[in-house]
């Protein structure tokens, strides 16, 4: 789904390219120097890494990509279990060493029916359905589901419609100042830019104890009015759908009656009436071509102007005039999920592993998402297993995941890291999720702050489809965490080192405490989550000639290889700290945090993180000029390496969310990245003594970060004289 980083997207202006001082000098530079290997190392390894990028082929990635979109699969339909054997089938094929298919039981919902009538002032049935468009002929398969979200609950209710905005609960405030109360009513919401999940939508309606929910794709967020619609555009056509899921997953994600361990047999399972994550609010999509009608006929106040969307009528708040019969029947009950697991087996170090992973269910053809990143994955298996038959293997293991109903409650990735959660913390050294490849060309990238610099510095070694430096493509204009003035971002700025949730990287970094890397590359897409979203789409508008999936597939296997053949790790604490540096600084953004939280007991500890991260840099620069590191050595720093993020893990979790155990991030409810949770929801809600608890919980967590960070410097010291 990746749509937690969308909105930050959107807010970026296009930075003018400043050219770098290149080609002045015309004698032939010494090579880069490369984080984590010797200077003889790095040469070895970028011919690794240049013969791996000469092996995918765009035409090949259109091809898996077209049979990945030609039905619709959503998790737990038949061909999304062909999918999964397809996958399995071709793994085995490419040449991977072990291909398992992993099989969870796991609460899935599924519509029966769904049916919206406006009975009052006059009767109108919106058709719920997308308009097949001639261009694109899969959109008249019979496959093609209708308007429907997800764990919506069942239930048949007629009552009157308010309009609530967005859906907040300050939009519900707003309505009562105008004498409207939201209890029993059926609120109409729209999708809201910046974006925020429907998930979060739902529960505040349910909160309001609003009988039902209806989400609509307004114009002003995803169609005319952003420019032209499909099939010329890239915009959403009027009737378009956003489909997706409303379950509760940023309390716990995963099967909702197995939360906090994996669905698999024998494992007890909790009654679904206790299950935290579902939704007890029935709730569905609407196109604005179906919502049009029954927005026109609202009666009440005029809505405010901040309220008012791209439609042309009055936009009013309701609540007497107009009343909707709606009826939903889902079958929610336990179904299973494929994730498919397969290998390549490290030539060094067998056990230390590099996950790479994307999910493989779409709401309907999924042509960005996920089809272009599984399309991608197939091709970047497909290199690397050729590569292995060459003999060039990687020295630690690729673990390689296509994930099963990640639209559903970021599902397999979870059930698969819970039942792999003690052997990860032992084995992973990262996790590099891709959801959408390419649905444009600016690259969307998040990162744990100790990657940011290598991740940096290898795209210097990508070229983009322009012949350009993928690093000169991304300063200019693809993403970044920090503000855009003018000119060319800096270094520091590109990877956005605050981690939302959205897709499966959660489970990851949340709950196993790897350290991850989430990529995409963005472009104007307003078809997300609809039947649009096609092959078509993807090879006409999105990603012409799949050029930039081909430049993820090369991206996401140069990140891989690295880090599977660094020496040392090439991890940089330094860099983590300037980021919980910033961090810390942001709290003092909440209203009163900044006279009510002492803040500098935990900043001195980051500064010291930050010195200490930088001793063990100097050490591993060192030590990796000299030749002189031993392979013990080099084993117990990595060890220690490969452990530093469970430094911030808490058993026990963030207050409240005893599944989210990592104290740098948490997601928003609205799927927005929320850094220093404990410390920042209880400073939200005023909790003082809990915000300075949890204050000081951080500052033992540092505190041991910066421990462990000099115990690897001191590893790598020069042995005393005698
Ligand atoms: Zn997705």
């Amino acid at each position: 789904m990746t749509a937690s980083t969308r909105s930050l997207r959107s807010l970026i202006v296009v930075g003018v390219l400043v050219a770098a001082g290149a080609g002045l000098v015309a004698r032939q530079p010494a090579p880069a120097p490369m984080r984590g290997f010797s200077a003889a190392g790095a040469t070895a390894q970028r011919q690794v890494e240049s013969r791996f990028r000469a092996l995918p082929q765009p035409d090949s990635i259109r091809a898996f990509h077209r049979e990945f979109t030609k039905s619709p699969h959503p998790a737990t339909s038949v061909r999304t279990k062909e999918i999964a054997e397809y996958i399995a089938a071709t793994w085995k094929a490419q040449g991977l060493d072990e291909v398992t298919i992993r099989r969870y039981d796991v609460l899935s919902s599924n519509p029966r029916t769904v049916d919206v009538e406006m009975v009052a002032p006059r009767a109108y049935r919106p058709t719920l359905r997308e308009d097949p468009i001639p261009e694109d002929p899969d959109l008249a398969q019979p496959g093609v589901s209708g308007a429907w979200t997800s764990f919506s609950a069942s239930g048949e209710v007629t009552a009157a419609v308010v309009y609530a905005n967005s859906g907040n609960p300050a939009d519900y405030d707003e309505l009562r100042k105008h004498g409207i109360d939201p209890k029993g009513k059926i609120v109409v919401v729209r999708y809201s830019n910046p974006y925020s999940y429907r998930g979060f939508k739902a529960l505040t309606a349910q909160r309001e104890g609003a009988a039902a929910m209806i989400v609509y794709s307004d114009p002003n967020e995803d169609g005319y009015t952003k420019g032209d619609v499909y099939p010329k555009g890239p915009w959403g056509p009027p009737s378009h759908l956003q489909r997706g899921g409303i379950a509760y997953d940023y309390i716990v994600p995963g099967d909702p009656l197995t939360p906090g361990w994996p669905s698999i047999p024998g494992q007890k399972r909790i009654d679904a009436k206790d299950a935290q994550s579902v939704p007890t609010i029935m709730a569905l999509p609407m196109s604005h071509r179906d919502i049009q009608p029954i927005l026109e006929a609202l009666g009440g106040p005029e809505a405010p102007a901040a309220w008012k969307g791209a439609l042309p009528i009055t936009y009013r708040l309701g609540g007497a005039d107009a009343r909707l019969h709606v009826r939903i029947d889902m079958q929610t009950d336990v179904q299973p999920n494929y994730v498919v697991e397969g290998r390549i087996r490290g030539s060094e170090r067998p056990d230390e592993w590099v996950v790479l992973g994307n999910h493989h269910d779409a709401w309907v053809f999924g042509g960005v998402d996920p089809s272009s990143g599984t399309a991608s994955m197939m091709e970047l298996t497909k290199s690397l297993g050729a590569l292995a038959r060459q003999g060039v293997r990687p020295k630690r293991t690729l673990v390689f995941g296509a994930w099963d109903g990640e639209e559903v409650t970021l599902t397999g990735s979870t059930e698969w890291g819970e039942q792999f959660r003690d052997e990860l913390r032992q084995k992973a050294v990262a996790y590099l999720n891709v959801d959408a490849s390419a649905s444009g060309p600016n690259l969307e990238l998040s990162a744990v702050g100790t990657l940011a610099p290598m991740i940096v510095e290898l795209t210097r070694d990508l070229t983009t489809p322009d012949g350009q430096s993928l690093y000169d493509h991304w300063r200019a204009a693809g993403s970044g965490g920090g503000s855009i003035t003018s000119g060319a971002r800096r270094d520091g700025e590109l990877v956005v080192t605050r981690i939302g949730s959205g897709t499966d990287h959660t489970v990851f970094i949340n709950h196993v405490g790897v350290p991850i890397v989430d990529m995409t590359f963005d472009g104007p897409y307003g078809v997300y989550h609809s039947a649009y979203d096609s092959h078509r789409w993807v090879s006409t508008i999105g990603d012409p000639g799949f050029k930039y999936a081909h430049l993820m597939t090369q991206l996401w296997g140069t990140l891989a290889l690295r880090l599977a053949n660094a020496a040392l790790l090439p991890f940089d604490v330094a860099s983590y700290a300037e980021a919980v540096s910033r961090f810390v600084g942001a709290l003092g953004d909440i209203p009163e945090a900044g006279t009510r939280l002492d803040t500098r007991r935990l900043a001195d500890a980051v500064s010291r993180l930050s010195a200490s991260g930088r001793a063990l840099d100097d050490a591993m620069t060192t030590a990796l000029a000299s030749g002189a590191v031993s392979r013990d050595a080099a084993e117990a720093v990595n060890r220690d390496l490969r452990s530093f993020e469970q430094v911030w893990l808490h058993e026990p979790g963030i207050p409240g969310r005893p599944w989210f155990k990592h104290l740098l991030y948490a997601p928003r409810y609205t799927y927005a990245a929320m850094s220093l949770p404990g410390v920042t929801e209880a400073a939200e809600a005023k909790d003082w003594p809990r915000a300075a608890a949890q204050l000081d919980l951080l500052v033992t967590k540092v505190d041991a970060a910066v421990a462990l960070t000099d115990r690897a410097a001191a590893r790598l010291a020069p042995a005393p004289r005698r």
